[in-house]
């Protein structure tokens, strides 16, 4: 059976990035950069104070020599003139070093009167001046294309003075779920029924990967009715429906997806949850058959859509963070498949212990909740107490 890590490579190499847009800085916050930039700008334009105190020459600034007051020097303004020798300027944080001038001594570190500055101590060429270009040159690259925007690099931008930054499109993401069984949000499921979490769950995870979410509703376990909703999800760059993909006589996903012309590349990965996935091509757009499961429907999303979602968005890093964990108490992957095991996650003596979060069974979405990675365990293993554990990282971890 495929692995997870050949299924993924199969599925990202046939993906085909989006096109760009351009986008108000801010709103390009969690978005893909699409362009590298250069900075036009150098940053800070000029060497300034990073005190308030006095701009001196270091060498005349000898302990107990009296320098001579010649002017001020505020944020926003130029100094007036030059320093010669002998001769302080007072100069406040973020202010323009006058020319001639090369440290600045805090005012706690001298004497003063209005015309007269005393240091106590001895001032190095080059304290407290923050110089020219200490941030960024002109022409330095200062970010990389595949990167997401965050905080700092919005504020980056607003320095060199780009109001608008080149992005990667979102992707727009048919959400379809399938099963007679299914009662949507708004109805009392009937007595035959269970209530529809697939749709939203992944509707959640599109959105978290950088996604456009659109729900094509929920399909009973008819062909017809698989493929008016496939067809209604035409316009998305991407199909990703749960349930229907095992081998059952009801399973009718993948005869749906290829009675409307789809190509279906791979199904069945050698991991627990989630084996039965399926991935095609449908006019040139992946199309995904995710297991109904809840938990498989999002382990599987995890592991594979929402890597092939972020390429799509031309973003460089895809995977996840993997770290090496200790475990918390034994943690046992039973049977022949690759399992993926929901953990949580505590710091502890400076190292990750890693619990299983209750019954891994593939319809506890509780379970899901409280995790918050996926240990990765190879078949028929038990990994101890006190032993190291892969888990890749599914959140911010936040506890210390
Ligand atoms: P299937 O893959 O169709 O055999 O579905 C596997 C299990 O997942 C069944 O117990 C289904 O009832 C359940 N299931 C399928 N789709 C959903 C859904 N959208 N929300 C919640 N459970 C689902
Ligand atoms: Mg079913």
């Amino acid at each position: 059976m495929l692995s997870v890590e050949a299924a993924l490579e199969q599925m990202l190499s046939r993906v085909e990035p989006l096109a760009t847009e351009r986008v108000d800085v801010l709103s390009a916050l969690g978005r893909v950069l699409a362009e590298p930039v250069r900075s036009t700008r150098l940053i800070p334009p000029w060497a300034n104070s990073s005190m308030d105190g006095y701009a001196v020459r270091a060498g005349d600034a000898r302990p107990g020599a009296a320098l001579t007051v010649v002017g001020r020097v505020v944020a926003g303004t130029l100094p007036e003139r030059p320093l010669a020798a002998g001769e302080a300027m007072r100069i406040f944080t973020g202010a323009p070093l006058p020319a001639g001038a090369d440290a600045v001594i805090p005012q706690e570190d001298v004497d003063a009167t209005d015309a007269r500055v005393t240091p106590r101590g001895t001032t190095q060429s080059g304290a407290y001046v923050r110089p020219a270009g200490e941030d960024v040159r002109v022409g330095d690259l200062v970010l990389e294309a595949g990167i997401v925007l965050g905080a700092a690099e919005i504020g980056l931008l607003a320095t060199l003075g780009r109001s608008q930054v080149e992005v990667s499109r979102r992707p727009r993401v048919a959400v379809l779920s399938t099963g007679s069984e299914l009662a949507d949000l708004g109805t009392e499921p009937g007595p035959a029924q269970i209530p529809n979490a697939n749709t939203y769950s992944l509707m959640a995870q599109v959105m978290e990967a950088g996604g456009v979410a659109l729900n094509v509703g929920v399909a009973p376990d008819r062909l017809d009715a698989i493929g008016e909703r496939i067809r209604r999800a035409r316009e998305a760059d991407v199909l990703v429906s749960s349930a229907g993909v095992s081998v059952g006589d009801l399973d009718l996903v993948r005869e749906a997806f290829i009675a409307a012309g789809a190509e279906l590349h791979l199904w069945k990965v050698n991991m627990r949850p989630g084996k039965p996935i399926t991935f095609g091509s449908l006019e040139g757009r992946p199309v995904f058959g995710l297991p109904g499961n809840p938990v498989s429907a999002m382990v599987t999303f995890e592991l594979f859509v929402r890597p092939v979602l972020l390429s799509m968005q031309r973003r460089r890093r895809v995977h996840r963070m993997r770290i090496r964990a200790v475990a918390a108490a034994p943690i046992r992957n039973a049977g022949s498949r690759w399992g993926y095991l929901r953990v949580s996650m505590e710091a502890s003596d400076g190292r990750w212990l890693a619990r299983l979060t209750g019954d891994q069974g593939s319809g506890i979405l509780r379970s899901m909740v409280a995790a918050d990675g996926l240990a990765v365990l190879r078949p028929d293993t038990t990994i101890e107490t006190g032993e190291p554990v892969e888990v890749i990282v599914l959140r911010e971890l936040t506890s210390l």
